[in-house]
């Protein structure tokens, strides 16, 4: 596998055949100098690229430790890391000649990044989601609707995510030869965990390069929160090499890592098959997927990307999980601190470093990869806070 025991292809057959379709095309494509430089046009004059890199001063006054930068990945355009992956995964449909992008999404931000790659490139989109996630997210089915991209509304088994992924990979399986299958996260069988690798490692590259020309160094620490893994992945993959730099991935403990209210699977998960992938997983004790829970939409998923279980099997990687309250209480103080109304998923990341950086010297240095921009959670911290806004 591509990752020590991790990774794999687990699919069925009709669907493996199209996955090594996607696998020859994007190894060619990775080889082809004109490909990768449209991409980085589009990151640069669509995305915004390079992010900024950015000393909170505030912040670290107020805990008083280790000096905290915060990656603006909020800053890109749609407000978060993951259109540096669906634009990548667009052009690499485009240049197979396929003309139409299918995805699954859970709360909807995928399905608005990809949504918005598709208006981008004039392809069509078609968005799977369970019905119970349809009736939560009524803003981003309207956007997604907006953006030209039809709305499959999956009303089997529980309606959610899962019921969700069957119903796009059916679809696919059924227009193998005109639709491309655009994954969200770090995640699902090779090649799309180390493709949306190689799409997200911009973020770390860029980090490197901007701490040197202001601090002519690396950092100490690199943090980012972990759902599927993929803004955590891209943050991390050009230090990994870099054995002073230490790299912590948070994830969700929701409620608590000792109840059942959490998406903890580096904590306590095990190994397992999800999604086509050998990674671990949240499992049961008959060996059935779990029921995740995380006040954040984006990380409440019961897998996670292969090379994050291999990361930390080398133990390169350090995984911890933050609750939703600590989550809440670092989306409040950067807010007030600093002005910068995180996303509640970064908001973990914030978590940890509020508690790792009073521990730490002041000369040193911790990264914090601020995934995305919190306007899409106000409702729902206001919720969490006892409050009812109306509108
Ligand atoms: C989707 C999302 C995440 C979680 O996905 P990863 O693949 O783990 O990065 C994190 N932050 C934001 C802002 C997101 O939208």
């Amino acid at each position: 596998m591509e990752f020590g025991s991790f990774g794999g292809q687990f699919v069925p057959g009709k669907i493996l055949d199209a996955v090594k379709k996607v696998e020859q095309a994007y190894e060619e494509a990775m080889k082809d100098p004109s490909f990768l430089e449209e991409y980085r046009q589009y990151l640069k004059e669509y995305v915004g690229r390079p992010s900024l890199l950015y000393e909170a001063k505030r912040l670290t006054e107020h805990l008083g430790g280790a000096r905290i930068f915060l990656k603006r990945e909020d800053l890109n355009h749609t407000g978060a890391h993951k259109i540096n992956n669906v634009l990548g995964q667009a052009l690499l449909a485009k240049r197979m000649g396929i003309k139409k992008l299918i995805a699954e999404t859970g709360a909807g931000q995928h399905g608005v990044a990809t949504a918005t790659v598709a208006a981008l490139m004039g392809m069509a989109c078609e968005i799977h989601m369970g019905a119970v996630d349809v009736e939560k997210q009524s803003l981003n089915v309207y956007r997604m609707k907006m953006l030209g991209a039809k709305v499959v509304v999956v009303e089997e088994g529980l309606k959610t995510l899962k019921e969700a992924v069957d119903s796009a990979l059916i679809t696919w399986a059924n227009e193998l030869d005109t639709t491309f299958y655009l994954i969200g996260s770090a995640v699902g069988p090779h090649p799309y965990p180390i493709m949306v690798r190689e799409f997200q490692k911009v973020i770390g590259e860029e980090i490197k390069a901007q701490l040197q020309a202001t601090e002519q160094r690396l950092p100490d620490y690199v943090l980012a929160c972990v759902g599927g893994g993929s803004n955590a992945i891209g943050a991390f993959y050009d230090f990994i090499q870099n054995p002073s730099v230490k790299l912590i991935g948070v994830e969700a403990a929701g409620d608590g890592v000792d109840t059942k209210r959490h998406a903890a699977t580096m904590t306590l998960g095990k190994t397992g098959i999800i999604h086509g992938m050998q990674t671990k997983v949240l499992l049961e004790d008959d060996g059935s997927i779990s029921e995740v829970y995380s006040i954040s939409a984006g990380l409440d998923y019961p897998g996670v990307g292969p090379e994050h279980s291999y990361l930390e099997s080398i133990h390169r990687v350090q995984y911890v999980a933050a609750t939703d309250q600590e989550a809440v209480d670092a989306f409040m103080l950067l807010t007030k601190t600093e002005g910068i109304i995180p996303a509640i998923e970064s908001s973990h990341a914030v978590a940890y470093a509020i508690k790792l950086a009073p521990t730490l010297p002041k000369e040193n240095i911790l990264v914090i990869n601020l995934s995305g921009r919190g306007d899409k959670d106000v409702k729902q911290i206001a919720r969490f806070l006892g409050e009812t806004l109306i509108d």
